[in-house]
């Protein structure tokens, strides 16, 4: 539907697919999946979900082999947009295991090769800001935050309390959570302190078993202002960078408790975020942004003029097949 328009960047929802490469060693349906590199994947579905293939179509397919140069170049024009004043967000969505991190962050062992969106964004960001120094000043800050079981906590404090925060959009300074660290910052080597800091607070209380980042919504905000030297005028814009809790359905019949909980948390705020890019897609007069914390967050840069980019991740194992299904129909009904 959009996958026409894929130029036309402004108040847009793009929908992005990328499929991890395998890492067990076993054959993988994926095999089966016909070309990538069109925007179209193909699953060749057993025959319980129906005979023969089931294609979806995205903006763009990335392949097990792409790399995160590759896929971060796609996503330039965003980058450029926040500094002319549009609010962005980027989601990365999957079922755990799918790549999502790996896409946001990198994996554990990062090298400048394999830093994913989070530090090329950052590093375009003040690169783009220094070639405008003539004309343009800019002040770039960063939070981040988590949102866990529907509380928002930030992630940049120094000693990992855990204070909870409330959610009040003011259109007076842009920020939807005025009372999470604001931090300013000049270089990528700054944002990558903080990255390390709020990847280190996200772990506490996690356990091997009990493994709580991929059981939240992890959110790195960078606010951009800009002053044009001539004129005087001040542009704002702010980009999202969102790590979604993974889509996986939990078996109710297995869980209980706190997980049960988790997971219909997980659940309620995942499908709420799909309805309102859904009604956004569709232009619907009335976008149901109260229903979750997330899309009461992130309600100033979904619409509008905004823009948005849907990251769905897909891991080929043969027994991610049907979580791989229930991602591409989520894909499927916002793009
Ligand atoms: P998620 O955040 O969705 O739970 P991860 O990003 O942690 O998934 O990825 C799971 C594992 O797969 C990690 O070990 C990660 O390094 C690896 N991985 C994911 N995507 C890729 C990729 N594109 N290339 C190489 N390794 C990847
Ligand atoms: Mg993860």
């Amino acid at each position: 539907k959009l996958y026409n328009q894929v130029q036309d960047l402004k108040g847009s929802i793009r929908v992005y697919c990328r499929v991890r490469p395998f890492l067990s060693g076993q054959p993988s349906y994926l095999s089966s999946v016909g070309n990538t590199e069109d925007g179209n994947i193909t699953i060749n579905t057993p025959s319980k979900h129906g005979k023969g293939g089931r294609s979806f179509s995205f903006n763009k397919v990335f392949g097990p082999s792409a790399s995160q140069a590759e896929v971060f170049s796609d996503m330039q024009p965003l980058i450029r947009s926040v500094l002319d004043g549009y609010n962005v967000c980027i989601f990365a969505y999957g079922q755990t295991g799918s790549g999502k991190t790996y896409t946001m962050t990198g994996p554990r062992e990062l090298s400048e090769k394999n830093q994913g969106v989070n530090y090329r964004a950052l590093g375009d960001l003040f690169l783009i800001a220094d070639q405008r120094r003539d004309t343009f000043h800019y002040d770039v800050a960063v939070q981040m935050i988590e949102i866990y079981n529907e509380q928002v906590r930030d992630l940049l404090v120094a000693d990992g309390t855990n204070k909870r925060l409330e959610i009040r959009n003011s259109s007076q300074t842009g920020l939807s959570v005025p009372d999470a660290n604001l931090v300013p910052v000049s270089s990528t080597l700054d944002v990558i302190d903080l990255m390390n800091l709020g990847q280190r607070n996200r772990a506490v209380g996690a356990t091997a078993l009990n493994d709580r980042s991929s059981r939240s919504h992890s959110c790195l905000t960078v606010h951009v202002q800009g002053r044009d030297l001539t004129s005087g005028t001040i542009l704002r814009g702010c980009m999202h960078l969102v790590d979604l809790a993974g889509s996986e359905r939990v078996d109710k019949s297995e869980v209980t408790g706190d997980r049960l909980k988790e997971a219909q948390h997980i659940n309620k705020s995942l499908s709420a975020l799909g309805d309102v890019i859904a009604s956004l897609a569709q232009k619907n007069p009335h976008v149901p942004y109260r229903n979750s914390k997330l899309t009461q967050l992130l309600q100033d840069s979904l619409g509008g003029q905004a823009k948005t980019l849907m990251f769905v991740h897909i891991s080929p194992e043969p027994d991610a097949l049907n979580e791989t299904i229930s991602t591409l129909k989520f894909a499927e009904r916002v793009a």
